[in-house]
């Protein structure tokens, strides 16, 4: 390269944004990315015809970001049914959104969790949310999601721990629902004016195709950066690269290390993901199931390859079990819990289910706590020439990750003199 990159380091969902808005505007760009591939959090393995994405994660067709930065139809999104399926008291009950399937509101969970009040709350905030903007959401008071959910929304005991405690724990990955009411708003609304969808090929294929525009020349797989200093960057093995500027498109913690100290640390929320193949799947329905009981180590289940059939090779199904937290060290006896969750749930049918693999994933989401953005975004400039994006930046989520990377490659721009600001 004749004159000196800028270098992004980190090529998940925030670093290929970011890259991809540079190499548009012809900025010289070296993307070092420390895996084997690109994706960071969003990759999906091919194991024996099956196709895994590393840890159970759904795109929300309604993210603003998402929409504007990925192209949904060569993605071949595939739809969950809205609702869910919710394990309770020995049984599955159908919880259906009875907006989008009236029809079924009668036969549904609503007759066995919450009740005619709780139905009302739920209609209450899902005109509250929808007739907002996402600004004037943002806007409101903040509170763990817990006490919205209790305080200001009212919704039953019942309802909030057979239904919305599992359903936001995985999304969360916390149980405790201490994540800000202000993020919770904007994702139930992310679930009431769109899909949660999954692309045909797996999840890896939306990190692929924002690859298509950087050229090979541009990124560089396997390559950890060991250290910076200034516009210096170190790999390990002892080269140093020379950077017009750096860009940090790593997870918080590892910024946290990278720029000894000089951002916060978010706190990590763990999962860990079990993938089985079946014969057989458990359920026909393309829905999520939760566990209603709050016993036993599953939060939540599903079949991605009633979603999209290209999940599994003919014949089979993939079934994704997520579980909140991870103890990787213990993984062999948490298997033999989560199974013998699956088998009281689905019976002996279990017995010829396949452990395919296992994704304990210690830092998932950066924690997002109430107040968390009482000061509004951080700055992706940290110092001249040093900038930052990520997750951990916006929300927690594949639309703050994209949306993250767009804005550090906008002050660039304008920085670089090539955009007004
Ligand atoms: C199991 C799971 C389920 C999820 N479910 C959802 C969901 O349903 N909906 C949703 O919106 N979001 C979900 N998310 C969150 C979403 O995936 C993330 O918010 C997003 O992918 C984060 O992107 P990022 O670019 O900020 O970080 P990352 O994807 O973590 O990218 C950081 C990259 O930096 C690289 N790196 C780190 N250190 C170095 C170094 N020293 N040198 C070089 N490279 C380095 C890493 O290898 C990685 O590729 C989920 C996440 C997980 C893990």
């Amino acid at each position: 390269m004749s004159v000196k990159p800028v270098v992004i380091i980190g090529a998940g969902l925030a670093g290929l944004s970011c890259t991809r808005h540079l190499v548009r505007q012809g900025v010289e760009v070296l993307l070092l990315e420390a895996q084997d591939d690109v994706g960071g959090r969003v990759r999906t393995d091919l194991v024996d015809g099956f196709r895994l994405d590393r840890g159970f994660q759904v795109l929300q067709t309604a993210y603003p970001e998402a929409k504007r930065q990925l192209d949904y139809t060569a993605l071949q999104l595939r739809n969950f049914e809205p609702g869910a399926l919710i394990r309770t008291n020995g049984k599955t009950v159908k919880m259906a959104d009875p907006w989008r399937r009236p029809t079924e509101i009668f036969s549904t969970a609503f007759n066995e969790i919450g009740g005619i009040a709780d139905r009302l709350r739920l209609a209450r905030l899902r005109w509250h949310v929808t007739q907002s903007t996402i600004e004037n959401l943002w806007a409101e008071p903040d509170s763990t999601t817990f006490d919205y959910l209790r305080k200001t929304c009212g919704f039953s005991t019942d309802m909030i721990e057979r239904f919305l405690r599992p359903w936001f724990a995985g999304v969360f990955f916390e149980r405790d629902l201490a994540t800000s009411s202000r993020f919770f708003r904007f994702i139930f609304r992310m679930f009431a004016v769109g899909d949660a969808a999954l692309p045909a090929d797996g999840m890896g294929a939306m990190t692929k195709q924002l690859t298509k525009e950087i050229p090979g020349n541009m990124c560089r797989l396997s390559t950890r950066v060991e250290s910076i200093d200034g516009r210096f960057v170190r790999i390990e093995g002892g080269e140093v690269v020379d950077a017009s500027a750096v860009v940090l498109a790593v997870e918080g913690p590892e910024a946290f290390r990278l720029t000894s100290g000089q951002i916060h640390s978010p706190d990590s929320r763990s999962t860990t993901c079990f993938y089985y193949a079946a014969p057989q799947p458990p359920i026909t329905e393309s829905l999520l199931v939760l566990n209603g009981d709050q016993s036993g180590p599953i939060n939540n289940l599903s079949v991605p390859s009633n979603i999209s059939p290209s999940y599994a090779p003919k014949g089979q199904a993939l079934i994704s079990v997520s579980v909140i937290g991870t103890k990787e060290n213990e993984s062999k006896e948490l298997e033999l819990e989560v199974r013998r969750q699956l088998r009281d749930w689905f019976g002996s049918d279990v017995d010829r289910w396949l452990n395919l693999r296992n994704y304990h994933i210690r830092h998932a989401l950066p924690a997002q706590p109430a107040h968390f953005r009482d000061g509004g975004s951080p700055n992706p400039k940290l110092a001249k020439g040093l900038y930052r994006c990520g997750d951990y930046c916006e929300t927690a989520s594949i639309h703050g990750a994209l949306l993250s990377g767009r804005h550090t490659a906008e002050a660039l721009l304008v920085d670089l003199g090539i955009r007004e600001s």
